[in-house]
């Protein structure tokens, strides 16, 4: 067990995200009391069933009153609201952290509500499944995964930084530190581009497959099975990411049609060794990840060797 970072971690919205964290908190004695709430009568009655927080509250401002943490863990688009909600009731000295997957949106849409002597210390954990609820989570998942820590500005405390990467260091996670901007970047190429690629390509199967009856889920088995359970991710979650993530997103679909359209000449005029050069490319890169420590390299993936 190690030294609890804080006396109290207050845990607004309880699905995948949350979740997880309750139990990597649980799993190193993080934190001495962790509070939650959740929108839905739904969701607290199963966060009280199955044990998740040590206190389920009947609002967001319950929660966080006395937390010496607040981490809003809803969609993107809930953030200015749940910020506004707690602000009146929030410690002087506490922390207001989130886990959102777009960062300058969010910043923008909580700091306005924030009081003076509060710090914010954005953060994104670069984990998840195509899973979501208060059932989803597992202590495991943030390990070995990065978290981002994203100050909100130049002058953010420094010791609120420390103690908050001290948290996510302490559920698993490996931390990095980089400024709003270039991380809806960097997320934009790594992770909300391919996001919406793979929604696209589940979308043209599914037009084919009133052609072909049932032969794209009967042979499935290759890349199209891994673009299924990407486009199966939470719809209201990455709705929002899109509509915040907006510019970032925009600038790397420009770049990646632009490939395409090279890649659609390479194949309509034969050009097998512009193909070749640059599936050899893609393939190093795929290399680098493993060797990174990133993704296991067994082969489907390591789909039986992986927790659901
Ligand atoms: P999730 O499993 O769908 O859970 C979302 C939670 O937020 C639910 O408990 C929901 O309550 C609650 N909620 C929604 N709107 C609310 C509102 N207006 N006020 C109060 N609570 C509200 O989502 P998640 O996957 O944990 O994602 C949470 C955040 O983490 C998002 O900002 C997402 O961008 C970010 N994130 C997600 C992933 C991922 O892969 N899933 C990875 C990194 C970061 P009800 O259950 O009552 O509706």
């Amino acid at each position: 067990m190690t030294k609890p970072v804080y006396g109290r971690v207050a845990l607004i919205g309880l699905g995948l995200i949350a979740s997880s964290m309750f139990w990597a908190i649980k799993r190193a004695g993080l934190a001495g009391e962790v509070t939650g709430y959740a929108r839905s009568q739904e969701t607290r009655d199963t966060a009280r069933k199955i044990g998740l927080c040590d206190r389920v509250c009947e609002s967001a401002a319950e929660a966080a009153e006395g937390a010496d943490l607040v981490v809003l863990c809803v969609p993107v688009g809930a953030m200015g609201g749940v910020a506004q909600e707690i602000s009146p009731v929030l410690k002087p000295g506490a922390t207001v952290s989130d886990v959102g997957s777009v960062k300058r949106a969010v910043i923008d849409a909580v700091a306005p509500h924030l009081p003076e002597a509060v710090h914010f210390v954005p953060a994104h954990p670069l984990a998840g499944t195509e899973h979501s609820g208060p059932q989803s989570g597992f202590a495991e998942l943030y390990d070995n995964r990065w978290c981002i820590v994203v100050p909100a500005d130049d002058d953010t405390d420094a010791e609120a930084v420390a103690r908050l990467r001290s948290l996510w260091e302490g559920m698993g996670a490996n931390v990095d530190q980089m400024d709003a901007d270039h991380h809806d970047l960097v997320l934009a190429v790594t992770s909300h581009a391919p996001h919406l690629i793979a929604y696209t390509m589940v979308g043209v199967a599914d037009d084919l497959r009133r052609v072909t009856d049932s032969e794209v889920i009967k042979y499935s088995a290759a890349g199209f099975r891994d673009f299924t359970r990407i486009a199966a991710s939470d719809p209201t979650m990455w709705r929002d990411v899109f509509l915040n993530n907006k510019e970032a997103t925009l600038e790397i679909l420009g770049r990646f049609t632009e490939e395409l359209f090279a890649l659609q000449r390479a194949i309509r005029t034969g050009d097998g060794d512009h193909l070749f050069d640059y599936f050899t490319h893609t393939r190093a890169i795929r290399r680098g990840i493993i060797e990174a420590g990133q993704d296991t390299d067994a082969p489907d993936f390591g789909r039986g060797a992986k927790k659901p």
